[in-house]
């Protein structure tokens, strides 16, 4: 899930009206490598990391087309990422496939706060579980704006079987390219590093936390025309594990 149903896509700062936005936004020049504002582009930053766990999205098809997207930037970094895109009728064989295959324990990422699925949810000790029984655990996240993935949620009958994994955090969100209803909706990219955290693949949530500041960092300055100079710490720390590789 991405910060909220409120969220808006703007290619420019709060400020002015919405015309300026769309005409700013339209001049915007992007990185064909990143689709990024060329401005701060993100390809040199790109860094690869080793995850036990695996996270495959289920991307509602108007997130594909968003550049402030963030589900991308956890493929971008963990190459076992699988992205397929939802569908309310149809469920992706590939998808079907895997989710019968033993050597996956898949888990739902959902809020735990209704009670009609209780009997489903787990914690994260499941994961530890899975990892000790030699399965890879898999965190299935529904990546769109609150309301989408709740509808995602419902209109799933595929996914009616999968354990429920609810992220439990103090993280606030640091996502500045939508506005969060609440600071404690974090966008998909966020939620993926608490869970690898939490689950033990501590640096793969590092890389992807560094990768994912760079991307925000990058993004926001880049609406208000700011070309960042100096690298920021997290700049730094992945250029030099792409110099190590
Ligand atoms: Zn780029």
């Amino acid at each position: 899930m991405s910060s909220s149903d409120t969220s808006v896509e703007h290619d420019a700062p709060s400020g002015p009206t919405r015309r300026e936005f769309k005409a700013r936004g339209s001049f915007v020049i992007r990185c064909p490598g990143c689709n990024l504002p060329k401005l701060n582009c993100l390809c040199p930053y790109r860094a690869s990391a080793e995850s036990v766990a695996q996270v495959w999205l289920i991307t509602h098809s108007l997130e594909h087309m968003k550049p402030t997207n963030t589900g991308r930037l956890i493929r971008d970094v963990l190459s076992d990422t699988r992205v397929f895109t939802w569908s309310r009728t149809e469920l992706d064989p590939e998808l079907a496939a895997l989710l019968q295959d033993a050597r996956y324990a898949p888990f739902l990422i959902f809020p735990d706060d209704q009670p009609d699925y209780a009997e489903r949810v787990v914690d994260i000790d499941a994961v530890h579980a899975a990892k000790a029984s030699e399965r890879i655990p898999v965190f299935v996240i529904l990546d769109g704006t609150w309301r989408q993935a709740r509808r995602m949620f419902r209109k799933s009958p595929y996914l009616d079987d999968l354990p429920i994994l609810a992220l439990r955090t103090e993280r606030e969100t640091r996502y500045r390219l939508r506005k969060p209803a609440s600071k404690a909706h974090l966008c998909t990219a966020e939620v993926a590093i608490e869970l690898l955290r939490q689950g033990g693949d501590e640096m793969a949530a590092s890389v992807l936390d560094d990768y994912f500041d760079v991307f925000n960092e990058s993004y926001a300055a880049s609406r208000f025309y700011t070309r960042i100079d100096a690298p920021t710490p997290a700049m730094q720390r992945l250029l030099a594990r792409r110099s190590g590789d």
